[in-house]
């Protein structure tokens, strides 16, 4: 048992947790997802290791909600019949990690080429894989520039292209366009290639914007991630990454301690956040999400209206929940917790995120001064 202080020390933790999260608007975490059902599973060694669709030795595992998790995540993104795999991850960074592995191994001396908007792992991610890359301009609005595409991907027709496209930049939330990307290499008759769709925040609700950004398999994605801890609010980091199985069959490798196939990342795995994602999906269901993704929507509008009707010039990407401004006074940008980049901060308005909580973060703006930096 924990001691009486132990115990006061705990709760104090929970009192701080409760009001940092009612002024944290700067970070794409939804708090409106209830994950109690999960408690009891805490007293369980729950452990993940191997390929959830793989029978293995241990069975204190979650494989069977991991396959149905991974299973709706590939509906959601039209992964082709019978030629699609994933598992749930870490986060997107170790999705990402994960479609650039593939990559690699499926063309060999590719060359990987991403955007200056791109999250900041990717460089990391690309110094352990060792692949060679070329960084492309982006637009001010944060979308790749594909004139600059077309011209690197020109420069060097004799290796084969591994596109990364983001689809929701972490700063201004751009989607660069899979479509658009698959006609230029078409153009350039640049038949092998590999294009990975890092949708760490937008995976959880791209699938249900009007118009339909061009982001998934369908789209031409060879492999695709997203975060669990963002839309969905998992109560720990995960996410899902989906990948075509005749890509994963080459890297397969079968491992008799565990008496199934290697075909993660890392080796143990988390048990409870298949079950999380999965509480979150049944929850919700697909209308869930989208009336989720439709409040955020008009928050969103909201927050670009109301920033600009106070003389503080805001802006936000079409069918995005991320409303761009410069950059507060210091106070206000640590009080709200605003992730700033290049003189520029931004709000994400996830699901629970009230017009009042926008009301109030304007008031401290112009409270402060306006826009001084
Ligand atoms: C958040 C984010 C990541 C990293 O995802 P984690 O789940 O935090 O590892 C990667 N790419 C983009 C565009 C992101 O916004």
């Amino acid at each position: 048992m924990l001691s009486r202080q132990d115990q006061s020390q705990l709760a104090d933790f929970l009192d701080y947790l409760r009001d940092a999260a009612r002024v944290e608007l700067g970070y794409p975490v939804a708090f409106d997802i209830d994950y109690q059902e999960l408690a009891p599973f805490l007293s369980h060694g729950l452990n993940n290791i191997g390929d959830p669709f793989k029978h293995g030795s241990y069975k204190l595992n979650s494989h069977r909600f991991e396959r149905e998790v991974v299973q709706f995540f590939a509906e959601m993104t039209r992964a082709p019949q019978d030629d699609w795999w994933g598992y749930v991850t870490n986060g997107s960074t170790e999705g990402n990690l994960y479609g650039l592995y593939l990559a690699r191994e499926t063309l060999a001396n590719g060359i990987v080429y991403f955007s200056q908007d791109s999250h900041y792992s990717v460089r990391k991610n690309l110094h352990f894989l060792n692949m060679p890359n070329i960084m492309i301009r982006s637009h001010a609005n944060g979308q790749m520039d594909y004139d600059d595409l077309r011209e690197s991907l020109k420069v060097r027709r004799d290796v084969p292209p591994i596109i990364f496209a983001n689809i929701g930049t972490t700063m201004k939330e751009a989607r660069d366009d899979v479509g658009v990307i698959r006609g230029i290499l078409d153009e350039l008759a640049l038949e092998r290639h590999y294009i990975h769709s890092d949708a760490a925040l937008c995976g959880g609700y791209a699938a249900y914007l009007e118009p339909r950004p061009s982001w998934d398999f369908a789209d031409g994605a060879d492999s695709i991630a997203i975060s669990g801890h963002k839309f969905f609010g998992t109560p720990m980091p995960c996410g899902v990454v989906l990948a075509r199985a005749k890509n994963v069959e080459r890297i397969a490798r079968s491992v008799a301690y565990i008496g199934s196939f290697d075909t993660t990342v890392t080796g143990s795995r988390n048990g409870l956040s298949p079950l999380a994602l999965w509480c979150a999906i049944h929850k919700l269901g697909e209308q869930g999400i989208r009336d989720r993704i439709r409040r955020s929507l008009e928050v969103a509008e909201y927050a670009e209206v109301q920033f600009n009707k106070a003389g503080i010039s805001a802006w936000r990407n079409p069918q995005s929940i991320t409303v761009v401004f410069q950059t507060p006074a210091a106070p206000v940008r640590d009080k709200w917790q605003l992730a700033s980049s290049d003189g520029i901060s931004h709000v994400i308005c996830m699901p629970h995120i009230s017009h009042e909580q926008i009301d109030a973060l304007l008031a401290d703006i112009r409270h402060a001064g306006g826009e001084a930096a």
